[in-house]
């Protein structure tokens, strides 16, 4: 059995350390991917603490994936060795459902394969990113435009397409007020993604300590939330609210920001429910919805658009060796605004 230096966490909880783990073999319709660079997503650290259910150990984490292919099975036909390509967050489903038919291949009807943390068809599990290599069928595989760098393309995979595909879904573009809820990797992007949509945004974050960079990557309004008063100044404001926190928060206080009609689009994924007051909903026929990443043609058209507008992440890169400082400066919200591990030094 092949197997692929990798950083993998041995335990729920416990700190990632390096490791090999096995890589599947190269199957006919199957890209080999040097890895270069992997994002850290929050959601890594709610997996790696087994907080949203059981995971599956060692886990390595990683679903925001930029490298060049080093190999092609005999059927591949969009890809050539030297391409460069990504991985997100999945990487097979049945391909056969409604779901999967309408490019919705994150709700496959029976269950997306997700690139860590999961069981592939021939129930072997999945690993992700923190790695010299892995094995994706290519149609799995994203296209990055030459326009774009690896290290800042890397977290378009996830937080990328995750703000995205909802601000696509409830039309956010010109004429529209967008709220960012959470100025950290899915937020930073949000707004310049908003913002290159034609919306006018507006950051919602804990302090004021980001502005001047909210301000430059396309906000034209920051309040802090800790501040009681912003509640009482944006009360009945945006067309839609895009909330990336990944703890818990009072949805009630922030639906009374939206505008008759409005919707407040939740993405974060906190390892709590959360409780609701219905009436913030009756009141001005609000609605409170939730998105989960994008398909996998949504995602070549979010890398596009990303290339097309100039738009990257703004990014920390690391050395494998400080993923688990990384994490902990992530749960302190200290990011500017992705980690990106350098691949190569694991
Ligand atoms: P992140 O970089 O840590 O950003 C989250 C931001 O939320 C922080 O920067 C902070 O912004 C704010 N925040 C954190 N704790 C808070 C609190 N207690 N109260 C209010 N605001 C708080 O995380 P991320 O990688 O962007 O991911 C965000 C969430 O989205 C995670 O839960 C992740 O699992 C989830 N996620 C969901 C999907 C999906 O498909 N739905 C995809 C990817 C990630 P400020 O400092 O500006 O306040
Ligand atoms: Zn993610
Ligand atoms: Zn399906």
């Amino acid at each position: 059995m092949t197997t692929v230096p990798a950083y993998a966490a041995p335990t729920p909880k416990a700190p990632l350390e390096r490791t090999t783990v096995p890589l599947r073999p190269l199957g006919e319709h199957d890209v080999l991917i040097d890895i270069q660079y992997a994002g850290i997503c929050h959601s890594d650290i709610h997996q790696v603490n087994n907080g949203w259910q059981e995971g599956i150990f060692p886990m390595v984490p990683g679903h925001e994936i930029a490298g060049t292919v080093a190999a092609a099975g005999a059927g591949v036909t969009r890809f050539a060795v030297g391409d460069r390509v990504g991985v997100g967050c999945l990487v097979d489903s049945c391909r056969t459902c409604d779901n999967c038919r309408a490019g919705l291949e994150q709700h496959c009807a029976n269950g997306p394969v997700a690139t860590y943390n999961d069981r592939d068809k021939n129930g072997d599990p999945t690993y992700g990113g923190y790695a010299r290599q892995i094995v994706v069928d290519e149609n799995y595989t994203l296209r990055i435009p030459d326009a774009l760098p690896l290290d800042t393309a890397a977290p378009l995979l996830c937080a990328g397409i995750t703000t995205y595909s909802p601000l696509r879904y409830w039309n956010a573009g010109p004429g529209q007020r967008v709220a960012v809820i959470g100025m950290g990797g899915l937020g930073h992007l949000a707004v310049r993604i908003a913002h290159a949509l034609g919306a006018e945004v507006t950051v919602l974050s804990q302090t004021l300590g980001k502005r001047e960079d909210g301000l430059r990557l396309g906000a034209s309004d920051y309040h802090a939330t800790s501040d009681p008063e912003t509640f009482e100044k944006l009360r009945d404001r945006f067309d839609l609210i895009v909330s990336t926190v990944s703890a818990p928060l009072d949805f009630g206080k922030y639906l009374s920001l939206l505008r008759t009609g409005g919707t407040l689009v939740n993405v974060g994924a906190p390892e709590e429910p959360v409780s609701l007051d219905l009436f913030a909903l009756i009141g001005g026929r609000r609605s409170l919805a939730g998105s989960n990443i994008g398909g996998i043609q949504e995602t070549q058209e979010m890398l596009d658009f990303c290339a097309e507008h100039g738009i990257a992440s703004e990014i920390e890169v690391i050395p494998a060796d400080q993923v688990n400082e990384a994490y902990e400066r992530v749960l302190r919200s200290d990011v500017r605004y992705r980690f990106v591990i350098d691949t190569t030094t694991i």
